[in-house]
């Protein structure tokens, strides 16, 4: 079988990329999904807050994600589900399995990877203890409740302030649990601040920042918690032991793009992102193969998400009517002070012809701060923001005009504004 575009992953990635290539000429796209249904991660989201960038409406993720599945079908572009993508080889081969169909190989002119993230587990993490049952990732625990239906606990500790494990706080509460605290190892929560107001203020459950687990105690079933307060190496301080009796720990510790394909492909990963490389087509460090979403770096607001998958979807259709995309080996966009990585990681200035969005990550709370992009020691243009936090991720668009005569490397930086 043989293809103009393949999407791999059906997420709102994987859904906006294929509906971009598809309006930008191409017609025969296929998209590859490992689950039964497309909408990737947002089916099990019911919570809303999704969409208000995008369609101005604050929707819930079945929602935004039924838009999408909609605009799929009604152009009628090709997708099968339960599809396992195996392998990808450089010239653009694609192995998949699925229970109706079994084996299959497939051709492409050009690869989306759309693949999404996975949670990081307990064993990522080392937490001493027992194994009991009643340790779940948040997003395992949402699935139970959202999707299969079975409540997987009654007094609950979460790990991790994150937006799912902020999330899964206020879900847990309202389907009855007694949700005792939320642990947090840095001294700020990794969530976005409307998700810290509607589900946790709101609740009147606590946050304790600075705080870890250290023990699990239970055999058959959790029983109790060890909570330590940790110092500012994040180590555990003696003494300051609390035991939280509860019977479910859900781990909310972070999220790492599903990269397993795109390390065999031989795709160059960014160490700060866990993602492929990309430049501001979207497209890898592999001609012909571009990638968008959660498997690039894990964002908050899938409005992101959908812009980024209409880049990488538009400019997968360029470069199968063979116009000019640009290549990895341009201008590197360096991270500065304050900054812990930003996406692109690269950008060819003789061929953009757009303003070029900038991705990124603090690496702390700052206030009153300007987004400083140089070149060398020249200052080419600032963003002012009165609050930078990790757990939000950052824009900015620089106008072309900004990067003309550039010599060497950029650099994204925080100066404090006095
Ligand atoms: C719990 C949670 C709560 C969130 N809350 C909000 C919110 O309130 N507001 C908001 O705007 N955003 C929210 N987000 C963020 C947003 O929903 C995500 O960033 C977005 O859904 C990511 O889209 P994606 O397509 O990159 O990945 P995904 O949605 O994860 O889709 C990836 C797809 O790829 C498939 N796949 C992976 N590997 C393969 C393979 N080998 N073969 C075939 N298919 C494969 C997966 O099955 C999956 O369907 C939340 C995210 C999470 C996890």
């Amino acid at each position: 079988m043989k293809y103009d575009v393949v999407v791999i992953g059906g997420g709102p990635a994987g859904l906006a990329a294929a509906k971009a290539a598809y309006e930008n000429g191409i017609k025969k796209i296929l998209i590859i999904e490992r689950d039964k249904e497309l909408g990737g991660i947002l089916q099990q989201c019911i919570h809303n807050g999704f969409g208000l960038h995008r369609f101005k409406e604050e929707l819930t993720g079945p929602e935004y994600a039924q838009r999408y599945i909609n605009m799929i079908t009604d152009l009628q572009i090709e997708y099968t589900l339960e599809s396992m993508v195996l392998n990808i080889t450089h010239d653009k081969k694609i192995s998949m399995i699925s229970p109706e169909k079994g084996y299959q190989e497939i051709e492409a002119k050009s690869i989306i990877l759309a693949m999404g993230c996975r949670e990081r587990t307990r064993g990522a993490i080392n937490i001493p203890g027992y194994r009991p049952a009643g340790i779940f990732t948040a997003g395992a625990a949402q699935r139970y409740i959202n999707m299969e239906g079975y409540m997987v606990g009654k007094k609950v500790i979460i790990l991790g302030s994150g937006d799912i494990g902020l999330i899964m706080a206020r879900r847990m509460t309202l389907e009855g649990a007694d949700v005792k605290a939320v642990i947090e190892l840095q001294p700020f929560s990794g969530g976005l601040t409307r998700n810290i107001v509607q589900c946790l203020d709101d609740f009147g459950i606590p946050l304790l920042l600075s705080h870890t687990v250290t023990n699990i105690l239970g055999k058959n079933r959790v029983e109790s918690v060890t909570v330590s307060k940790v110092d500012e190496n994040k180590q555990p301080i003696p003494g300051t032991e609390i035991e939280y009796e509860c019977d479910t720990l859900l781990l909310s510790v972070g999220l790492i793009p599903e990269n397993e394909l795109s390390r065999e492909l031989g795709v160059k990963l960014d160490r700060r992102t866990s993602g492929p490389m990309v430049n501001e087509t979207m497209q890898t460090s592999i001609s012909g193969i571009f990638a968008c979403g959660n498997v690039v770096h894990v964002h908050d607001l899938v409005d992101f998400v959908s812009a980024e998958g209409e880049r990488a979807g538009k400019n997968a259709a360029n470069y199968v009517l063979s116009k000019s995309i640009p290549s990895l080996n341009s201008i590197a966009i360096e991270n500065g002070k304050g900054i812990t990585y930003t996406v692109p990681q690269n950008i060819d200035l003789d061929k953009a012809s757009e303003n070029i969005d900038i991705f990124m990550r603090v690496n702390n709370v700052y206030k009153n701060q300007k987004i400083l992009v140089k070149n060398g020691e020249k200052e080419l243009i600032g963003f002012p923001r009165k609050h930078l936090a990790p757990g939000e991720m950052e824009r900015i668009t620089i106008p072309l005009k900004f990067l003309k005569n550039i010599e060497g490397n950029l650099t994204v930086e925080l100066q404090e504004v006095l």
